[in-house]
């Protein structure tokens, strides 16, 4: 129970496959009170069932790139929770066509698109968040090894992924003299609906299971495993770090049995 005493707005369920509900589960079980959003009507009534799974009432509506939604962020967190401990950043999107094909053929507004959901998104809930969070509070947000290295398809959400990254880091510093901290948690694949938009991602999976150490591709719940570390004051000495939970891959640098 580490979690206990400690209150945490979850951003970015949609349904029980997405890596939100594992970081949400998790926490939970080791007494977090949870707050959640959601995307739109038709989201709304997945997610609230869920929300009462995981012992809460408190489903507020967030599309980020909606101002009103925005703006009355921090009043509808405050009036049902009070002042929280965490944050929990679990969104981005391109647009489906901007994940096939090249990178260079990819158009301005689908870039744009992509940064302010998946990038700026992090930057604006967190100043609209920032008076109602407490000290020792943690941000967490979800990256991928794609921001690293080039992964066939990943296209835009890879240089997104760069920048949320980098953003980690100016946020850790620029917040770390108010005790709280900003880190990421780079996954691996999973079967998603977000990660569904990407081309050819059963491919991912199958050479990220082959060439993994652990042999296995990893669950919603071995990511909420440490994202709740880091939301919890267990990390208290951790931020501005991109943290894996990828079964390993990301030590390969070439597969022990591959032959050319
Ligand atoms: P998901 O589809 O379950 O979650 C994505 C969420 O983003 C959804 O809840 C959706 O409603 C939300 N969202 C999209 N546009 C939004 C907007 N304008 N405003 C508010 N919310 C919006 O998929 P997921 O795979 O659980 O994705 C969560 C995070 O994990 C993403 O940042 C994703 O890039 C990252 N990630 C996923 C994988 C993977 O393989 N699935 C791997 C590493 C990182």
């Amino acid at each position: 129970m580490f979690l206990k005493g400690k209150k945490g707005l979850i951003i970015g369920l949609a349904n029980k496959h997405s890596i939100a509900y594992g970081i949400a589960k998790v926490a939970s079980e080791n007494g977090a009170e949870l707050g959640f959003t959601y995307l739109n009507d038709s989201l709304k009534k997945r997610v609230e069932p869920i929300a009462n799974e995981l012992g809460s009432s408190v489903v507020i509506p967030l599309d980020v790139t909606n101002s009103e939604d925005m703006d009355s962020l921090k009043d509808r967190v405050e009036s049902e929770m009070g002042k929280i401990d965490f944050i929990v950043h679990s969104i981005a999107f391109a647009p489906k066509r901007a994940l096939s094909g090249s990178t260079v053929d990819t158009l301005q507004e689908d870039f744009l698109t992509a940064m302010d959901v998946s990038v700026y998104s992090l930057i604006g809930i967190t100043q609209k968040l920032l008076p109602i969070m407490n000290e020792n509070g943690s941000i967490l947000t979800l990256s991928y090894f794609g921001a690293e290295k080039f992964v066939p398809k990943y296209n835009v959400m890879g240089i997104a992924k760069a920048a949320l990254e980098a953003t980690v880091r100016y946020m850790a510093v620029d917040l770390g003299d108010k005790g709280i901290r900003v880190n990421a948690l780079s996954a691996g694949p999973i079967k998603t609906l977000a990660a569904s938009g990407i081309e050819d991602f059963r491919n991912l999976l199958k050479w990220n299971e082959k060439h993994s150490p652990l042999g296995r591709n990893v669950t919603v719940e071995d990511v909420g495993g440490s994202a709740a570390y880091l939301l919890s004051d267990l990390s208290r000495g951790v931020t501005g770090e991109v943290h894996y939970v990828d079964s390993g891959y990301n030590i390969i640098g070439m597969p022990k049995e591959a032959t050319y």
